[in-house]
């Protein structure tokens, strides 16, 4: 069976840790991965950013496929909306050349939204939708720019012309109905998926060892795409606040796009007078990453909001507690006072308490350490994939055929189309 996955914007190849490029990315890999592994037939389609092959075999039967879509480099995020006829046109062409068509489109984040509406359209198959983030939340949070009514009113449409919507959290089906008037009976919570094989726990000493990190003395660890969103200025305030000057604390993630808010994050912990226990390390391979979540005692993800948080998971997974915020996703991944802490307030003396709590009690540590392992094996991949099929299935069987479109389709039908989409 074919499945399209669409991730327009940014592709499942690009490296992690960058302003853009984090949960998502790595999402779609290890989803149609797993669902190429369990015999499905995945396409998964990105905008050419660069000179780069059209088709790209990543593993038996998956592919990655780029769709000329404007200029054949990087371009803001925000700029691929002029684009969208093209990619969704491409799409089309692509598909067209292929012995079968597909039968489920599923699309992530709201600009693929709107061009895997059209692609599904086009092939008679059922349109899944997954948004990642939304843009009412966001702007709900107040931390980040604001993002355009025009996004939200979008969100709206795709809302309510997909077949299926998946949740990553509970949090997230509420705010969709609450805020989007999303129909509960289209929606289902699948959470996201972990490599629980690459995030398993390793030896502390040498983890920190390779790491160029003490053998002893408290490390904390956070890892994300350096954004205000992310509330890392609050953890570097929770530092300063701690009573213990040995601390080091680890920043993973960030790339040149992401430089600015690092000035601010270096500037505000030398006046903090901590500047010499934070160590900013930049973008990690995901490879790389077990070796620095064993090696911290905790990990801090401080942010405004998450829908999923995939750091809390992997953290967890490698057997390091969790001092997380009490926002979206991470209600459901972290169990207050037995895998870590979940703090209800968006300021550094609650997450200051808390790492003081576990820095000064490695017997509390390892309870919450081996807790947190098991607590994730429910988002072992496998388990995930076969729910995401599951409700492929049941995508497929509820779907009432389509109108027949008829022959020339061209491009700026496809441009009002992808309008459509979003009304
Ligand atoms: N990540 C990475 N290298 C980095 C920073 C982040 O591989 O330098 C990965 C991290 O392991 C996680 C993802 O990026 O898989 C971030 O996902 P999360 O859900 O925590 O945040 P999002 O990016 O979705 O906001």
């Amino acid at each position: 069976m074919r499945v399209a996955q669409v991730s327009a914007h940014t592709s499942p190849l690009a490296p992690l840790g960058g302003r853009e490029t984090g949960g998502m990315n790595i999402y779609v890999l290890d989803l149609s991965r797993e669902l190429a592994a369990l015999g499905y037939e995945v396409d998964i389609f990105t905008r050419r950013d660069g000179d780069l092959p059209e088709v790209e075999p990543i593993a038996p039967n998956l592919r990655l496929v780029r769709v000329d879509a404007g200029p054949p480099a990087p371009i803001e995020k925000e700029e691929i909306a002029g684009y969208l006829g093209d990619f969704a046109r491409g799409m089309e062409r692509f598909a067209a050349r292929q012995p079968e068509p597909y039968r489920i489109v599923h699309s992530h984040y709201w600009q693929s939204g709107r061009a895997g509406a059209v692609l599904a359209r086009r092939q008679r198959a059922p349109h899944v939708v997954m948004f990642h983030t939304l843009g009412e939340v966001k702007n709900r949070a107040r931390v980040s720019e604001r993002e355009p009514r025009q996004r939200i009113r979008i969100e709206r449409g795709i809302v309510r012309r997909a077949d299926a919507i998946v949740t990553a959290s509970a949090h997230e089906r509420q705010l969709l109905e609450r805020y989007y008037h999303a129909s509960p009976s289209k929606m289902q919570t699948i959470p996201c998926g972990v490599d629980l094989e690459l995030f398993r726990p390793r030896d502390r000493a040498d983890s920190r060892a390779r790491l160029g990190l003490p053998a002893e003395g408290p490390v904390l660890l956070w890892v994300g795409r350096l954004e205000k969103l992310k509330g890392v200025d609050i953890l570097i305030s929770a530092v300063a606040a701690l009573d213990d000057r040995s601390v080091t604390l680890l920043i993973v993630g960030g790339d040149d796009r992401a430089t600015p808010l690092r000035a601010e994050l270096e500037r505000q912990a030398r006046e903090a007078g901590i500047a010499a226990n934070v160590r900013f390390e930049g973008a990690v391979a995901h490879d790389s990453l077990p070796a620095y979540y064993s090696a911290a005692d905790v990990c801090v993800v401080p942010s405004y909001y998450e829908s999923f948080g995939l750091v809390a998971v992997e953290a967890m997974a490698c057997g390091t507690p969790v001092v997380a915020s009490r926002v979206g996703g991470l209600v459901s991944t972290v169990t207050d006072g037995v895998t870590g802490y979940l703090i209800p307030w968006r300021c550094p003396e609650p997450f200051a308490e808390k790492l003081e709590v576990l820095l000064h009690n490695p017997e509390l540590r390892a309870n919450f350490g081996r807790a947190a392992r098991r607590s994730v094996e429910r988002f072992r991949w496998r388990t995930i994939a076969l729910e995401m099929a599951a409700l492929y299935d049941r995508a497929i069987a509820g779907k009432r055929p389509h109108r027949n479109e008829g022959a020339g389709f061209g491009k700026e039908a496809y441009e009002a189309a992808v309008l459509a989409a979003g009304h």
